[in-house]
């Protein structure tokens, strides 16, 4: 049987809430382009990581 990686199977985010800046997808923060960031962990995004 072959293992899935959860870590690419499609995932609601809409829930998920960085646990270090409080941000979430629908107030992402940014970065300094002013890119929004993206999730690292379902309680942590990309600017914290
Ligand atoms: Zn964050
Ligand atoms: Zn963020």
């Amino acid at each position: 049987m072959k293992r899935l990686n959860i870590e690419f199977l499609p995932l609601n985010t809409s829930k998920w809430k960085c646990r270090r800046c409080g941000c979430t997808d629908d107030k992402p923060c940014r970065d300094v382009y002013g890119k929004p960031c993206s999730w690292v962990k379902p309680d942590l995004c990309s600017e914290c990581a």
